[in-house]
């Protein structure tokens, strides 16, 4: 026993002495905090994983300590900005439309290697943090976990597990499919009536390893129900869902289009409304009383509409619900971005491609953004909505170094972050400066 202790003692001292690693970043502008303005030709220093100073001067020395291991990383002639996060993506699923015939064949397995391929291109795409809004099963709360482990490569993830949602609500994996194949879903899936259902649906995401909570509060476009874009929980039970989803420290994201719905949610007290297709003034309103954040998804819009118009492409039932919300999108953002709602990007991808989520960048300007407040959509409020302000979202000393590259100015042109170069994640190159 006495030499199993010496022996757990010498490894913690080890470990102990384990050496620093120091990352050195040449920045020729960096954009620390969005919305501030850029430093141009310094030096960043990371260390362990965290931002540790800023230096003025391309050739500054960073004073490293004999012992450590250090890396340099020249992006003397590029811009530097913080990690994106995308606050609305779907990371165990792609919609394609064999989706329904592949239900039959495939199963959690599938949908957990697809995951890891699908994680991998949205960190490519230069989203260091992700929030999934639901997956089937634990596919992404174990992808989380293997991400933090180290064994896959991909972004950070807030997961919410399984959306909670009616009977025969969008979230009801049991839509449009053989009852005598499938059976019926219950609140273990997420799929829960009443309040006290609610409740332990809600529970048991929580107990799964979600990290917040996903409500289907109205209809929604691509599942194969008639059941409409309107409000689909009743009062008392979105209250239910909030209210257990709070007192578990999780925040609740409503998927919601109708405005019956985004209003009732918002009164519930969610923390934020996805989609928010038909919102109205007294939304607005509301949005603003509660201080919930809207993440618009554009580009699922932009998507659906497209996909609409291709014959055979989505069931009729979807066909016909994504050709009246697609166009309606962007009208929606206008309204809520001059209404002052606080916008926290996302995207819904997985409806749209993974790796194309920088697309929503250029469908924000578009809707009456600069292209500054679009980027910090996508850092500073992102973070904020994911309750992670104290880790990401800016490149300020003790948070997290993500960080991602361009050649040119964002601020002046969006779409160059369709085109990202560099990459690091909690200090780590994922892609060095010429994009290797
Ligand atoms: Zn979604």
């Amino acid at each position: 026993m006495i030499a199993g202790a010496v022996v757990l003692l010498s490894g913690t001292a080890a470990m102990a002495r384990q050496a620093d690693r120091y990352l050195v970043v040449r920045c020729g502008t960096l954009l620390d905090v969005p919305g501030t303005p850029a430093k141009k030709n310094v030096t960043l220093v990371v260390k362990n994983g965290a931002v540790d100073s800023v230096l003025t001067g391309l050739d500054a020395k960073a004073s490293i300590p004999a012992g450590a291991s250090s890396e340099e990383l020249n992006l003397s002639d590029q811009f530097v900005l913080p990690g994106l996060i995308d606050c609305h993506v779907h990371l165990a699923m792609e919609f394609t439309p064999d989706m329904r015939l592949r239900m039959l064949a495939e199963n959690e397995v599938d949908s957990a290697f697809r995951s890891v391929m699908f994680a991998k291109k949205n960190l490519m795409a230069g989203f260091t943090t992700v929030r999934d809004l639901g997956a089937g099963g634990e596919v992404v709360v174990k992808l989380r976990d293997a991400i933090n482990r180290g064994d896959v490569v991909g972004p950070r993830i807030i997961a919410a597990g399984k959306a909670i949602s009616v009977t025969g609500g969008h979230g009801d994996p049991t839509n449009g499919v053989r009852s005598d194949v499938f059976g019926l879903a219950g609140a273990e899936d997420g799929v829960a009536d009443g309040a006290d259902e609610c409740r332990k649906a809600v529970r048991n995401q929580v107990k799964l390893g979600a990290d917040c909570i996903k409500l289907t509060a109205t209809g929604g476009v691509l599942s194969p129900s008639s059941a409409g874009l309107a409000q689909h929980f009743f009062d008392d039970e979105l209250k239910a869902i909030v209210e257990t989803a709070h007192a578990m420290g999780r925040k609740a994201a409503a998927h919601a289009h109708g405005v019956d719905g985004i209003n009732a949610a918002l009164r519930a007290g969610v923390d934020s409304i996805e989609h928010g297709t038909y919102l109205d003034d007294e939304s607005v309103r509301l949005f603003k009383e509660k201080g919930a954040y809207l993440v618009p998804t554009l580009l699922a819009g932009e998507t659906v509409s497209a996909n609409a118009k291709v014959p055979g492409y989505y069931l009729k039932v979807v066909a016909d619900k994504a050709a009246i919300v697609g166009p309606r999108m962007l009208e929606m953002f206008r309204k809520a971005h001059g209404g002052g709602v606080k916008i926290a990007f996302g995207t819904d991808t997985g409806v749209s491609t993974h790796g194309e989520n920088a697309r929503e960048f250029g469908l924000m300007v578009k809707g009456g953004m600069t292209p500054e407040q679009a980027i910090i959509s996508a850092t500073i409020t992102a973070a904020e909505l994911c309750g992670m302000s104290r880790l990401v979202g800016t490149l300020e000393p003790g948070k997290r170094a993500d960080l991602i590259s361009v050649r040119g100015d964002p601020r002046a042109d969006v779409t160059l972050l369709e085109r990202v170069g560099a990459i690091v994640k909690d200090g780590a190159v994922v892609r060095g400066a010429d994009g290797d």
